[in-house]
């Protein structure tokens, strides 16, 4: 133990999942066989770590289509894009495509949306993911809401589908789709958040029944990020967002015996590993994995 028997643990799963992996493995190959500059559309993930590691390597990020010069490289990202700007990019570009499997089987969903019904689509509104989803849907019946109160004022509807986004909270899915069951008994469709959300929401969770205070690691516009950090708080206990150990005072932890240190699924380990290093400098053991 350290000072005091003061200890910090970390989440038994969190940091990169599988399919911020696989997209930067995508990044990595089309850097070898086609050389910088590869452009990429958004962020490849939510995390200015990573972004910042990826332009010094040799891409270019943008923010529309006619950023990209024709004929260029362009590699989509985790998150995904519309059909529509995918037909686009397959025009103008050699394409990479990253997007998730999680979020392509999401997309899949939609696709098969049937004009007449409504697509109500519980996620952060405005996020990619949720914009690339929408995307893939024929019908214009489109509702995007981020909590169940929002659900709450939607008008009467006829057939509703309900889609999530891959990083909402389970508990958010669960309490939405039970209200829309018990409106619409015939609702036809209902998707599950990605499993490597739903383990680190799990983890988080764990976290906090063994800790005082529970430190994100992750930046704030990263979705998942974010549920944890607000899971952790809505658990009783004290959390904070960083971005890396640099954010990291002393101040933060007067009273704090034992951290829990958990991190985004797009947040990379050495992030993590700074943090855990931070924490013993000023007085904390490592006491491993949660269970
Ligand atoms: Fe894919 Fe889930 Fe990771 Fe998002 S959080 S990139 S959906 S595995």
């Amino acid at each position: 133990m350290g000072e005091s028997g003061k200890f910090f643990l970390t989440a038994s799963t969190c940091g990169f999942c599988r399919g911020v992996r696989e997209a930067l493995a995508h990044f990595e190959k089309a850097l070898e066989k086609y050389h910088p500059p590869v452009y990429v559309l958004h962020e490849l993930v939510h995390n200015k770590f990573v972004t910042s590691s990826m332009s010094s390597a040799g891409a270019v990020f943008v923010s529309s289509l006619d950023e990209v010069p024709v004929g260029s490289v362009l590699l989509i990202g985790a998150h995904g894009v519309s059909a529509a700007v995918m037909q686009e990019c397959q025009k103008r570009f050699t394409v990479i495509d990253a997007t998730c499997p999680r979020v392509l089987a999401l997309q899949k969903m939609a696709g098969k949306i049937p004009e007449q019904s409504e697509l109500v689509m519980l996620c952060k509104p405005g996020h990619p993911e949720a914009e690339g989803v929408i995307g893939h849907s024929s019908t214009e019946k489109i509702y995007a809401v981020s909590s169940l109160e929002d659900v709450k004022k939607l008008p009467a509807l006829t057939s509703p589908v309900l889609l999530a986004q891959t990083t909402v909270s389970g508990e958010l899915v669960s309490q939405v789709k039970s209200y829309l069951t018990d409106k619409y008994p015939a609702i036809s469709s209902v998707s599950r958040i990605c499993d490597a959300s739903d383990r680190r929401q799990q983890a988080v969770k764990e976290l906090a029944k063994k800790c005082d205070f529970i430190i994100v690691v992750g930046s704030k516009h990263s979705s998942n990020a974010c549920e944890l950090h607000k899971l952790a708080m809505a658990s009783g206990v004290r959390s904070c967002m960083v971005d890396s150990a640099e954010d990291i005072g002393l101040a933060m932890f007067e009273d704090v015996s034992s951290v829990g240190i958990t991190a985004g699924a797009s947040t990379p380990d050495e992030l993590i590993s700074g943090v855990k290093v931070r924490l013993q400098e000023i007085g904390y053991a490592d006491a491993g994995a949660a269970e």
